[in-house]
């Protein structure tokens, strides 16, 4: 029996089986081969198309009936890829003339292709090179004995360890059969990590060698609660984790009996305590868990595991469909935030040394105008059927935030001239997630209708920490001086400005830091419902007074880890049970 330590990332205890996956960098073996082998590589090439062949017919199926035609259709370039008749011939006269196995011909013969279409003059069939590339590693992986697509055809309950989990990867997962996952890397804030919260699947990351370390078969508990995992455990720890299991699900059945109390603290203090959401599916767990609204609806999900973009119909479908459900409920809509940890299917974007400070969303917004657009046109004829909000992230000055407006008041008029109904009235606010919109959100203030604090990449930008890098997640701290002076500074500008100011990172899913944040003057909490009935239980079990003190006394420490001391130890005495929990 061996423990390893990651970081928690997803709450819940998961006891199973483990399915290991490998990496997606396969290394293909170079091998020579004899005469009479040459019709049996040709015959493994053939088996491995078939095989291919049929898994895209069946993921086309579940995509095209779990999400609609759209998606599906750009399976049908991937089946031309396996039927193209030049490229299943060169790769044969490769095994016959060179001698060299299946796989290691297959991929020389793949790379004159990606190198053919890098060169082609055509933005479109530039773009395919992406169908090739997911398809090529597919039909490697079955050559090799690998696939990734067994995580949609799960016919038993797993653990699911892997050095990587993409989100396209945990958006396929047959949820009721992964029990839990565990990757070697990523960091509390990846991608990965929220999408695993919002499944409600338990889940750690930055596990360093977990995928190295369990062999398929072996039996894993996955503690989610505290980022533990425990290979091949003995019968007591079992039983252990079993009654902890037990208990965790207690307490979630108490905390849910505050479904319908109000967000407010002991002294009647209101917060807005609303939710983060990346799928329109997570509306029922929303209502479920009380939330007053939605804070954050992450909209790149929807451009995710497909090679087209989302059309304006299509997104005002998705839009008005929440707005509706949510109605009368506010529910902010975040516009596209690509780039960082998070890349779509169908575009082939420039490799970047450093994506989280490259071509990233406002950024990418304002020179692709045309997605922009599209987007911005659907959320605004949606508005007319609830209480929809649009929020733009990263926003780093406010020469961003006005051409982002101008496009807005573009779309506007385009709609009001062909006579389309939409809220005029409808708020507009930015993210603060860069230090220089932090320090400018007196001016920033001015020109919108709120603020939205995103402290994940608050944090990652100010402590210049990579927030998918495990190796250094120890020093992303959300509670150092200096992100409580700049939280405390977007609140005083927003407020002396007569805005409203919420926070929608990570970090407000700590009830303890929620309560800081709360005294820190933040009006509203955006977090994932799942964590929501603790935050809301944390904010009723403090008076808005003991809140301010708190947050005032945090600013006579110095460094993170101190602040982080002493908020532990006043609430453990205060309200024990939320430290227990
Ligand atoms: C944030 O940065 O805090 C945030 C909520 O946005 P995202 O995690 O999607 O980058
Ligand atoms: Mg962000």
């Amino acid at each position: 029996m061996i423990s390893i330590q990651g970081i928690p990332v997803s709450p819940g205890i998961a006891i199973g089986k483990a399915l290991v996956l490998h990496r997606e960098d396969l290394v293909v073996p170079n091998r020579l081969i004899g005469d009479e082998q040459i019709p049996q590589e040709i015959a493994k090439f053939e088996d491995g198309l078939t095989k291919t062949r049929a898994e895209i017919l069946g993921i086309r199926r579940k995509i095209s009936q779990e999400l609609g035609r759209e998606h599906s259709d750009i399976f049908n370039a991937h089946l031309l890829i396996l039927e193209d008749r030049t490229l299943i011939e060169d790769v044969i006269l490769k095994v016959k003339e060179d001698k060299v196995n299946t796989e290691y011909a297959f991929s020389q013969v793949i790379q004159r292709y990606f190198q053919a279409f890098s060169k082609i003059d055509d933005e479109y069939l530039r773009e395919r090179i992406a169908d090739i590339k997911d398809i090529s590693r597919r039909i490697l992986q079955n050559l090799m004995g690998e696939t990734r697509d067994i995580l949609g055809k799960l016919k038993e309950p797993v653990i699911v360890i892997a050095h990587d989990l993409s989100p396209s990867d945990t958006a396929v997962m047959a949820r009721d059969k992964v029990l839990g996952f565990a990757t070697d890397v990523g960091g509390p804030t990846s991608h990965t990590a929220i999408m695993a919260r919002s499944l409600e699947i338990p889940a750690i990351v930055g596990l360093d060698r977990i995928s190295k370390d369990v062999v398929p078969g072996d039996v894993v508990i996955l503690d989610g609660n505290h980022g533990l995992i425990v290979v091949n455990p003995d019968p007591e720890t079992i039983e252990r984790y079993r009654l902890d299991e037990k208990k965790f699900i207690e307490i979630n059945r108490e905390l849910s009996k505050l479904k319908d109390f109000k967000a407010e603290t002991l002294d009647g203090h209101a917060v807005k305590l609303v939710a983060n959401i990346e799928f329109p599916t997570e509306i029922p767990s929303v209502l479920a868990h009380g939330a007053d609204g939605i804070g954050l609806y992450r909209t790149e999900y929807f451009y995710l595991n497909r090679n087209d973009l989302p059309s304006e119909e299509e997104q005002f479908e998705a839009y008005k469909s929440v707005a509706e459900r949510m109605n009368p409920y506010p529910v902010v809509v975040r516009t596209l935030d690509l780039g960082g940890d998070k890349f779509l299917s169908s575009l082939e974007l420039p490799y970047e040394m450093n994506p989280f400070l490259g071509w990233r969303a406002i950024r990418f917004c304002l020179t692709r105008v045309d997605i922009f657009k599209t987007q911005m046109r659907a959320i605004l004829r949606a508005s007319k059927y609830g209480n929809l909000k649009i929020m733009y992230p990263l926003i780093a000055n406010v020469q961003e935030l006005r051409q982002a407006n101008q496009l807005l008041e573009e779309c506007r008029q385009e709609l009001r001239s062909d006579g389309t109904a939409f809220d005029e009235k409808m708020e507009v606010g930015v993210m603060i997630e860069i230090p220089s919109a932090a320090l400018t959100s007196d001016i920033l203030a001015k020109e919108v209708d709120f603020f939205s604090i995103g402290t994940n990449d608050l944090i990652q930008y100010s402590l210049a920490i990579d927030r998918v890098n495990e190796k250094i997640a120890y020093l992303y701290e959300p509670t150092h001086p200096a992100i409580l002076k700049l939280i405390k500074t977007v609140v005083q500008n927003g407020h002396a400005n007569g805005i409203w100011v919420g926070t929608c990172g990570e970090m407000s899913g700590d009830p303890i830091l929620a309560i800081l944040l709360v005294g820190l003057g933040i009006d509203g909490i955006s977090t994932s419902p799942l964590i929501l009935p603790k935050v809301k239980k944390a904010i009723r079990a403090v008076t808005y007074e003991q809140a301010k003190e708190l947050a005032e006394t945090a600013f006579r420490f110095s460094t993170g880890e101190e602040i982080r001391h002493f908020l532990d130890e006043r609430i453990r005495e205060a309200v024990p049970e939320l430290i227990e929990e």
